[in-house]
């Protein structure tokens, strides 16, 4: 266990990572993770426990409470769901029935696995219909009302894990006020920018708000639910609802260690640096896609306006996305093979890759270095987009057990990787954090 440990703080410092899911967390967030509110029982909200000896627990997820609705200028927040995923759920189990209809952006566009997926329960337990984007990478905003008219979902899902541009959160409110449906902004990977003032706020358009706090939010693993006004007036039991279906709904005590971590990051994020944060991490995204439209790389959209990235492989073929994945990985740079709207391959082997700038921003690259990372991107994926293919007979591993052999002995890689390393030396990561 030691051992991993220090191998991934190290992997951590020394590479560039694109993920544009994750961040690196201050010093104080770690921090406030690793206390003893791990050893706490506390089912229930402030002042209404199951469990004794919940005094300073209340302080403290009052705390978060308290500063989540002030950042994000809502009158209710849940901060207690695990993750993303577990507060989507409660989200169904607040304002649906097993089986009825909900509207989501369908998952190889770029929508999240709960907005309706089929394998996820989403998909299983409600009649989930999935809307799309356009070939220029929008939202299909006339195909969600012919859908919404025709089918008269009781939810409609805005957001998104693979999205380049601002959700179109006023016309979708729109679509949803016409036939009475809930309308759930899932801002999991935009919360930061909007925070940040770089995209705009769904809190005057949706019903209700989810967020992750690990993504561009730069808290621990953890989500919060928020109920609007908008979302009061239309049923002014809803926070009601939503607190019931997270607590005794589907968890029974909250992680508080988690809560306190999210109640740190809530504090970092209300302060003005983290403005420039946010509007950094655009800025160098978009810098990234000029960098790498200019060398050739085809982008979906053509560009981005929020944080993240999708290139497009299929100049080079399909399913290409695995490939490119795992070569980066051996030069020490971080991104994840991605559906792209209309994939002609599979979820398993897409035929895009999928990169972001917020942990980059995080460890203080700017506009400057945005170049120099798309041209070793550019190099790599020039090295072996065209070289490698799936086989027909995706059942044939040992097609990429030779790929990975192969590119372990590649020399542009390898120069690369090297490169990586000792640039990175300049954008030192948790000083002081030894294990
Ligand atoms: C990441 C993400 C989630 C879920 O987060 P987990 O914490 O991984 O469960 C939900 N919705 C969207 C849009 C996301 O991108």
């Amino acid at each position: 266990m030691h051992a991993a440990l220090k191998n991934e703080l190290q992997r951590q410092r020394q590479g560039i990572e694109l993920i544009p899911s994750e961040n690196f967390v201050s010093a104080a967030v770690v921090e406030a993770l690793g206390t003893t509110l791990t050893n706490k029982y506390s089912e229930g909200y402030p002042k209404k426990r199951h469990y004794g000896g919940n005094h300073f627990i209340d302080e403290i997820e009052l705390l978060a409470i308290e500063r989540a609705k002030k950042l994000f200028v809502v009158p209710h927040a849940n901060v207690q769901p695990y993750s993303g995923s577990p507060a989507n759920m409660a989200v169904y189990f607040a304002v649906c029935n097993h089986g009825d209809t909900v509207l989501g952006l369908n998952l190889p566009d770029g929508g999240h696995l709960t907005h309706g997926w089929k394998v996820n329960f989403s998909g299983v337990f409600f009649k989930s219909i999935p809307y799309h984007v356009k070939a220029d990478g929008y939202i299909n905003i006339e195909e969600v009302r012919k859908l919404a008219l025709e089918y008269k979902p009781k939810l409609i899902w805005c957001g998104a894990s693979a999205y380049m541009r601002e959700f179109p959160f006023e016309e979708l409110s729109k679509i949803a006020d016409e036939i009475g449906a809930y309308l759930a902004a899932d801002i999991a990977h935009i919360a930061g920018l909007v925070i940040g003032n770089v995209h705009k706020s769904p809190v005057p358009f949706a019903h209700i708000v989810t967020t992750t706090t690990h993504k561009t939010l730069r808290g621990p693993r953890g989500a919060m639910i928020m109920v609007t006004q908008k979302g009061l007036d239309k049923d002014p039991q809803l926070a009601e609802k939503v607190d019931r279906a997270v607590f005794p709904g589907l968890q029974g005590g909250p992680h508080d260690h988690q809560t306190a971590a999210i109640a740190v990051a809530l504090a970092e994020a209300m302060k003005p640096e983290f403005t420039d944060y946010a509007q950094q991490i655009v800025k160098n995204a978009k810098a990234l896609a000029e960098a790498l439209m200019k060398n050739d790389i085809k982008l979906i959209s053509n560009g981005t306006d929020n944080h993240m990235l999708l290139i497009d492989l299929t100049p080079y073929g399909k399913g290409k996305g695995v490939f490119i994945q795992e070569a980066l990985d051996l030069a020490h740079i971080t991104l994840n093979k991605n559906t792209i709207p209309a994939d002609p391959s599979s979820p398993f082997y897409p035929s895009g890759v999928r990169l972001g700038t917020p942990a980059i921003t995080s460890r203080g690259l700017k506009e400057k270095e945005m170049q120099i990372i798309a041209d070793w991107l550019a190099k790599i994926i020039n090295e072996i987009a065209p070289r490698y293919s799936l086989p027909e007979d995706k059942t044939k591993l040992q097609y990429l057990d030779n790929f990975r052999k192969e590119i372990a002995e590649n020399q542009i890689i390898k120069q690369v990787a090297e490169e990586v390393l000792s640039f990175m030396k300049n954008y030192p990561l948790y000083d002081g954090i030894e294990y």
